[in-house]
């Protein structure tokens, strides 16, 4: 039997988000009931829930940086067990078949997938409802466990923000002897710079401003510049080996590109609402690459998580009300928070 759940949806793209309840599905065969204890505010909910990325699903319950504890598992379940800590990030489904599924490259399933935790039609056709509600069924191929190191609200913005910076850092194998920049210092930026310090790259933060140099530097940044300082541009010149965007907004791509060294390489996991515009001789003259990045595969999201609970590494929260939802959407909008808020599921 599927169950009413209490929730913050959209009602509308732009609406304020209100409280109202989903429908859950019974637990199936493969499914695990989590009772969802905390969920993270990721810059993506607010581009889906404006229609920013184009048409999107209404109502909408965003949210897909989730953690909590199993409440039920169906009768096939393996891998996991009632009272187990667990989280669920963008995914919540794929085809389990195409090459990249079984690659482990979920997030970049080409059977018809994958299914995303919210703004998504299920492979029963059904809309997928995300975090910012008190329960959740998901398969248990797309449930991670988290580590008893780390607290569950520290750790849920790593089910997002974790792991899109941690799989690109992998990817283009940030560490010793590697710099790294990462620009934008907000959910996923901050992320971004523990995670590449872990690694034992040198990590630089290229921020609009120097408000959070002391926040970056204690992140494990080794240097830090301000981007509206025209110097920095100077300064930093063909130095990195690796860029990590993470800014919402589109940037003067060619004066980035000018900070990479030969071979270097410009990784976007920002994903701007507009197109953006790029001079390809900025790239051309020294063998510089441009590209993005989405997400992590599920194998990979646990390695990231057992990583950050060896390495010390969690996100830095604002543990918020359900109620306060919409005003922490302005503050991500204007670039106040440090680093990423975190709506505590008992007040929804
Ligand atoms: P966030 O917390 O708002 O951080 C973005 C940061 O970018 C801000 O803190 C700010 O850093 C900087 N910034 C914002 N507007 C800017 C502008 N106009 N010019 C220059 N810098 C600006 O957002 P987030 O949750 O980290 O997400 C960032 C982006 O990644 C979003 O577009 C989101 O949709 C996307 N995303 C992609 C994936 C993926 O799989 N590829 C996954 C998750 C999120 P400073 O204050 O330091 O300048
Ligand atoms: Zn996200
Ligand atoms: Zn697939």
């Amino acid at each position: 039997m599927s169950t009413t759940v209490a929730a913050y949806a959209a009602p509308a793209a732009g609406a304020p988000l209100e409280r109202t309840t989903v429908e859950r599905r019974a637990v199936g065969e493969l499914d695990v009931l989590i009772d969802i204890a905390f969920v993270g505010i990721c810059h993506s909910d607010i581009h889906q829930a404006r229609a920013g990325w184009g048409a999107a699903i209404f109502p909408m319950v965003p949210g897909h940086e989730i953690t909590g504890v199993v409440a039920e598992v169906g009768p096939g379940v393996t891998a996991f067990a009632v009272g187990d800590r667990v989280g669920v990030g963008c995914m919540v489904d794929s085809c389990r078949t195409c090459e990249n599924c079984v690659a482990g490259l979920e997030q970049y399933c080409t059977g018809g997938g994958p299914v995303w935790t919210y703004n998504s039609l299920g492979r029963d056709g059904q809309p997928t409802y995300g975090g910012y509600s008190k329960q959740v069924v998901v398969d248990q191929h797309f449930v991670v466990r988290v580590p008893d190191a780390l607290a569950l609200d520290a750790a849920a913005p790593l089910l997002c923000a974790g792991i899109t910076t941690y799989s690109p850092l992998r990817h283009w194998q940030a560490g010793p002897g590697k710099k790294v920049a990462v620009v934008g210092l907000g959910g996923l930026g901050h992320m971004g710079v523990q995670l590449a310090h872990a690694l034992g790259a040198e990590v630089t933060v290229l921020s609009q401003s120097l408000r959070k140099k002391d926040d970056g530097l204690r992140l494990g940044a080794d240097h830090y510049h301000a981007t509206a300082d025209p110097a920095t541009f100077e300064q930093l010149k063909r130095s990195f080996d690796l860029i990590l965007n993470t800014v919402s907004a589109p940037l003067d791509f060619a004066a980035y590109f000018s900070l990479l060294r030969t071979d270097g390489a410009m990784v976007n996991v920002g994903l701007p609402e507009e197109p953006v515009l790029v001079r390809l001789q900025s790239l051309g003259g020294l063998r510089r690459s441009m590209s993005s990045s989405g997400i992590g595969g599920m194998a990979e999201t646990q390695e990231m998580l057992d990583f950050c609970a060896e390495h010390g590494v969690a996100a830095e929260i604002e543990l918020i009300r359900a109620d306060q939802v919409n005003e922490a959407y302005e503050r991500v909008l204007a670039s106040d928070v440090r680093f990423r808020f975190v709506i505590d599921t008992a007040t929804i």
